[in-house]
């Protein structure tokens, strides 16, 4: 009775609340949903994890991080292999971070003040990292190993919530125990 009622409470918080108490640093969400053929991953992450700062570039040195960065995000199957099992292969990467411009944040830095705010509260910016995989057989997939921590060593703990069609658990993942079990 307890269990359900907290799987309840659980689902019922809205995922804007969950975001606004997402931005520690050197702390990411993310949450994995198991389907017959999907398996979809959103992460939210202080944009200091992976790049010591968190505003839009401002040298030719830090332009350099962000498009190397984008470009091991766009390439994600690189940094979260999920068990050859399920037969998985990357299907697409969203990126949004509106200090960096990228996503459909962009356009909004003066002209409205919802979707921005976050990133000028304190002077903190985040990144939301989409990604979806299409899979044969998602559901033999056991495991999906997180290759964030030798990469991005300001990272140092990831708040996991998975959905499956067995439930819901939860996982922290830290640099020597980066594989995340897609079960209790
Ligand atoms: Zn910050």
């Amino acid at each position: 009775m307890v269990a359900m009622l907290a799987g309840t409470l659980a689902a019922a918080v809205p995922v804007s609340a969950q975001q606004q108490q997402a931005h520690v640093h050197g702390h990411m969400t993310l949450d994995v949903a198991v389907d017959a053929q999907t398996i979809t991953l959103a992460i939210e992450s202080p944009l200091d994890s992976f790049l010591g700062f968190e505003r839009a570039p401002r040298t030719d040195a830090e332009r350099k991080r962000v498009a190397n960065l984008v470009a091991r995000l766009q390439s994600a199957d690189s940094l979260f292999q999920p068990d050859p099992e399920g037969a998985c292969k990357l299907s697409k990467v969203a990126l949004s971070s509106a200090a960096l411009g990228l996503g459909e944040k962009q356009e909004d830095e003066h002209g409205h003040d919802h979707a921005d705010k976050k990133a000028h509260d304190h002077e903190h910016a985040s990144i939301d990292i989409d990604i979806v995989f299409t899979c044969t057989q998602a559901t033999e997939a056991r495991f999906i190993d997180v290759k964030l921590f030798d990469s991005y060593p300001r990272i140092r703990t990831v708040a996991a919530q998975v959905a499956t069609p067995q439930g819901q658990f939860k996982h922290t993942l830290r640099k020597g125990t980066s594989r995340l079990n897609l079960s209790h």
